[in-house]
């Protein structure tokens, strides 16, 4: 077994059965995608298209490519016809543009919206005032061809377990609230990477993404 396989096995080994792992890949070339493939893996993490793309192309069909990283919306017709999930939703503008792209392709596009959770400044994220605006047009039927499937968080970068504990908490709280209401509902909740991952599970992620721990450092 390479060690990419024993680490990816350690990890798997560790996660309940309700949680999934989305393996970041970002930076690391096919051959490496590959030996975790080869292990089982399915879901991959990229964080920018134009890698994503060569990825996509060069790697097999049946691996589901989440996006994570913030998306300019001049790219989104790029990814449309193949994106399993995009996590980072960021925008209402970016909501919309990958709206009319998935119609484009005639499909509907699974989304997360990414929320600010972290205390740091970041510039990415949806503060609450601008979540609940877009909760609110999507409950409405305004975005058809898109499907909203949860949220995404990323915690503030500490060595403060509680302080992560808690950010964590607050969008598990958000996504408890709007689960099961009327107009949503959501499966999926991101948060937790290599460092915090187990946190993030003891707080409700149903979605880990892990690079470095699995493939190494970049
Ligand atoms: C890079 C990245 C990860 C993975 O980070 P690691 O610390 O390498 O596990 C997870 N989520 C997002 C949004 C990222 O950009």
């Amino acid at each position: 077994m390479s060690e990419i396989a024993k680490r990816l096995e350690a990890i798997k080994n560790t996660l309940p059965s309700h949680v999934h792992l989305v393996a970041v890949s970002k930076t690391h070339p096919s051959e490496i995608i590959l030996d975790a493939y080869n292990q089982g893996q399915r879901l991959f993490g990229e964080n920018r298209v134009q890698e994503l793309l060569e990825k996509y192309e060069l790697l097999p069909k049946d691996i589901q490519w989440h996006l994570i990283g913030h998306l300019q919306t001049k790219k989104v017709r790029q990814i449309a016809p193949f994106i399993s999930l995009i996590e980072s939703v960021d925008s209402l503008k970016l909501l919309k543009e990958i709206d009319k792209e998935a119609a484009k392709a005639a499909r509907r596009i699974p989304i997360l919206l990414q929320v600010f959770i972290a205390t740091e400044e970041s510039k990415f994220g949806l503060d609450q005032t601008e979540l609940s605006s877009i909760l609110t047009e999507i409950a409405n039927g305004k975005f058809p061809n898109i499907e909203l499937r949860g949220f995404m968080g990323m915690a503030t970068f500490t060595d403060n377990k509680e302080k992560i504990a808690e950010e964590f908490s607050f969008l598990n709280s958000l996504f408890e609230k709007y689960k099961d209401s009327n107009s949503f509902n959501l499966d999926i909740l991101s948060m937790g990477m290599s460092g915090d991952y187990p946190i993030a599970i003891e707080n409700g992620a149903t979605h880990v993404r892990v690079g470095s721990a699995i493939f190494g450092s970049r």
